[in-house]
């Protein structure tokens, strides 16, 4: 082998090549890590305005049932006890969420789990036999109409930007559905907000390994992949490969944000705008992630987008068109002469609507493979 000045090049300074550069910097590699934008973190990354960490890349939350995840982040940052509790604002009125006892109270004016079962069975009977084959028939199979009229279908088809008859069901089984009076959104074991914020994290993950920003490995390719002996390419699967199969499609969002001269603008972290005609899916107030007294309040409008060069990739569209190409783009990933040099991982690379915890679970999956 020939001597080259790392061991590890890593393409992306996000969670997923955080995590892997720490490990392998941890078992003694010479790691680079380089990413295009200009701060690490990825879409974790925070910017600090007004004394309120803004989450310049939409809202992370940090949610997990893996204990061994949870251990690995709590190896370098505390949690705070945000809990996610999301309201969503439909024609003026207010809906707890996920859908739970609340929720049904506010919709229907049932108070007990057996009102409230025997209301949702009234509302599903119409659509009981049906094997759902696409989310609306989903969302109709689990709740009825109402719960789906009211916070699922204008919501849904702003956020994908097409009809939820063409959008795969996997998405709405995120939703949790319970009969208990208990707003939280998730229904993992652990949760919060790292105390500091997201970059610390990123920064501990990060201390002491050579990082370099606002650098774009593409337009140096050659040389960047000289250096090392390996690669980690955490970016899009389909411009590693100059997109020769064909392009993966996506998601995206467009941010408003904005400085409110007021301490309280919405009382809570979340509000989503399940109406079809509010241009916006959800209304972030910052502060609320991390219980701030702040006089000031930033609030963020995310508006869903359509995804073209010069938006951000968000959200990986897995349906059965862009899942088989993305089988290719893998097949192409395990030539013996791709493998040899390179690796792949994280959300864009794997195209995988991932969460944090999920990034994390990958990238030490990935850690003990590779690093002996
Ligand atoms: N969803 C919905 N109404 C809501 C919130 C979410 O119908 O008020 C649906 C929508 O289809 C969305 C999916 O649930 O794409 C997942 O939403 P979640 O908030 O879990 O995803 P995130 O965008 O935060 O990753």
């Amino acid at each position: 082998m020939d001597n080259k000045k790392y061991d590890y090049l890593i393409v992306g300074a996000g969670l997923f090549g955080a995590v892997f550069a720490h490990e392998a910097t941890k078992a003694g590699h010479k790691v680079l890590v380089i990413d295009k934008r200009h701060h690490t973190g990825g879409n974790i990354y925070c910017e600090n305005i007004e004394g309120i960490n803004v989450h310049k890349y939409g809202a992370h939350i940090f949610h997990t049932s893996n204990k061994e995840v949870w251990d690995y982040v709590n190896q370098f940052v505390d949690f705070n006890h945000y809990v996610n509790s999301p309201v969503a604002r439909y024609r003026g009125k207010l809906y707890n969420l996920p859908f739970n006892m609340n929720t049904f109270y506010q919709l229907w004016g049932v108070t007990t789990p057996s009102e409230a079962q025997a209301k949702i069975e009234e509302q599903r009977a119409p659509y009981k036999d049906i094997e759902p084959k696409n989310l609306e028939e989903q969302a109709l199979f689990l709740g009825g109409k109402d719960l789906y009229e009211t916070l699922i279908k204008g919501y849904t088809e702003k956020q994908w930007g097409r009809p939820a008859t063409q959008i795969p069901s996997f998405i709405i089984k995120r939703l949790p559905f319970r009969f208990t009076f208990d707003n939280n959104y998730f229904n993992d074991l652990y949760q919060g907000i790292p105390i500091g914020g997201y970059n610390a994290l990123t920064d501990a993950l990060l201390e002491g390994i050579e990082v370099q920003t606002g650098v774009n490995y593409f337009e140096d390719k050659d040389i960047y992949d000289a250096l090392a002996q390996r690669v980690l390419y955490t970016g899009k699967i389909d411009e590693f490969f100059e997109f020769q199969l064909g392009k993966l499609e996506y998601r995206s969002l467009h941010f408003e944000t904005e400085v409110l001269d007021e301490e309280n603008y919405q009382g809570n972290a979340v509000v989503n705008y399940t109406e079809r005609d509010v241009p916006y899916t959800r209304i972030l107030e910052h502060k609320h992630f991390e219980f701030g007294t702040q006089e000031k309040t930033v609030v963020t409008k995310e508006y869903p987008h359509e995804f073209s060069k010069d938006n951000e990739p968000y959200y990986p569209i897995n349906d059965d068109v862009n899942n088989s190409l993305l089988a290719q783009y893998k097949e192409l990933a395990n030539k013996p002469e791709n493998k040899e040099k390179y690796l792949f991982g994280g959300r864009l690379a794997d195209y995988k609507y991932y969460d944090m915890d999920d990034t994390i679970e990958a990238a030490l999956t990935l850690c003990k493979q590779e690093l002996k």
